[in-house]
């Protein structure tokens, strides 16, 4: 059972003490086991809690298995929702997330249209035909589709592009140049053992339910904490009890620190209470997990904002706001990608679920109709599937 588990914060957390054993039993799956090792540190924030912790030794809690009998009715719903997380754990290294190896469905899309573009032997109307489809289907979207034909009937017209070769060839090289247009670094935290001054990192992660942002969290936090960056998970996603649930799963393998608030809580109050935490404990980095619910526009947008102020009140300091988009969703992905830019000022966008889909052209469309950098890309569900964007790598995986 866990031990020490917060009187007034008892719900969400004893969902963990019920998610993990299920997600064990169910699908034999050593989650459990893994948080035993660990310890989960975790904080409910001043206001929800009638006691606040003071040391980092009551922060730590530690979760460990039990049977599924003792959980209440319920609980599968919240399995439903948890990552496999034991992917990249299994016997055996886990297989290097890289463009190359998880980008199969896209590759076969644009590799058989350029097939039969090499195979003509030379550049006819079939040509255009082919590349058009190629670049429509794969969501590069109408506009961009456009301006790269355009560019290359030009130069297959002036005889600089001879040939179906080059011309593939040349079609990539456009690509990657668009591709290659804005920035993409993201603003990491300095050297561990530098700290400069008394401010905290803040990076947001907006989007819409399902995409993904829970998962990206739980993967960035592993990534800085591997670079010895202290890191405060903020489940500011406060609607969804299992996606608090979720990123306290996450906060133990990254070894990671997690506030949260109650159910149905203010998400705000959460952000505000981990940067609070974070200043006073040395964490270099708060990472904060949003809420997406799209059918209720207005208090999403207006939720949002305040999140944002409150982040960025001193000792905050909003470095990154990452729009999360689902590549599966496509062009709709986009459409729904507006009102988040209609709320808060968005630095790039992490791109999931990549190696499930052919649509891998809507990159291409992102970085053109949002005029945003893509800057993280999810390859998988494990821990290491998110990878920074590199042009040249994505183009040539594509091809
Ligand atoms: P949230 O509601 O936006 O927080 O989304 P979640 O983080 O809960 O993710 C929703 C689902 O997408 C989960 O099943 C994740 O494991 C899965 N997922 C997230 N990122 C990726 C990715 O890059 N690739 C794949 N294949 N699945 C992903």
């Amino acid at each position: 059972m866990i031990e020490g588990v917060l009187a007034s914060g008892s719900e969400v957390v004893i969902g963990l003490a019920v998610a993990v054993p299920v997600v064990v039993v169910a699908g034999g799956i050593a989650v459990g086991l893994r948080l035993r090792g660990r310890g989960v540190r975790e904080h409910v924030p001043a206001g929800e809690e009638a006691h606040d912790a003071t040391t980092d030794a009551e922060l730590v809690r530690s979760a460990e298995t039990t049977s599924a009998a003792e959980g209440p009715a319920g609980a599968a719903t919240i399995v439903e929702e948890l990552p496999d997380l034991s992917e990249g754990t299994r016997a055996g290294p886990p297989e290097a997330a890289s463009y190359r190896s998880r980008l199969g469905k896209a590759r076969g899309l644009l590799s058989g249209y350029m097939g039969a573009v090499r195979a003509r032997g030379r550049v006819d109307a079939a040509t255009w035909d082919e590349l058009e489809e190629a670049l429509i289907r794969a969501d590069v979207g109408v506009g961009a589709t456009d301006a790269l034909l355009g560019d290359l009937r030009t130069r297959v017209a002036s005889g600089e592009i001879a040939g179906p070769e080059a011309l593939v060839e040349a079609l990539k090289g456009d690509l990657v140049g668009m591709l290659s247009a804005a920035d993409a670094s993201l603003a990491l935290p300095g050297p561990p053992d530098e700290g400069d001054d008394d401010r905290v990192d803040v990076w947001l992660f907006i989007g819409v339910n399902g995409v993904g942002k829970t998962t990206t969290v739980g993967k960035v936090a592993s990534r800085l904490s591997g670079t010895g960056h202290r890191v405060l998970l903020a489940a500011g996603d406060t609607f969804r009890a299992a996606a608090g649930e979720q990123l306290a799963l996450w906060a133990s393998r990254a070894d990671a620190d997690i506030v949260r608030g109650s159910e149905g809580g203010d998400p705000s109050s959460v952000v505000f209470d981990a940067v609070q935490r974070a200043a006073s404990r040395g964490h270099a980095v708060v990472l904060a997990d949003t809420a997406g619910r799209l059918h209720n526009k207005v208090n999403l947008v207006e939720e949002l904002k305040k999140i944002r102020r409150v982040a960025d009140r001193p000792p905050g300091r909003v470095v990154e706001v990452l729009l999360v988009l689902d590549a599966t969703t496509g062009q709709n992905g986009l459409a729904q990608a507006k009102v988040f830019l209609d709320a808060v000022d968005v630095s790039g966008v992490v791109l999931t679920k990549l190696d499930g889909t052919a649509k891998g052209g809507i990159v291409v469309a992102i970085q053109r109709e949002l005029d945003l950098p893509v800057k993280l890309v999810g390859l998988g569900e494990g821990v290491g599937d998110l990878i920074d964007f590199d042009a040249a790598a994505f183009v040539d995986a594509l091809f």
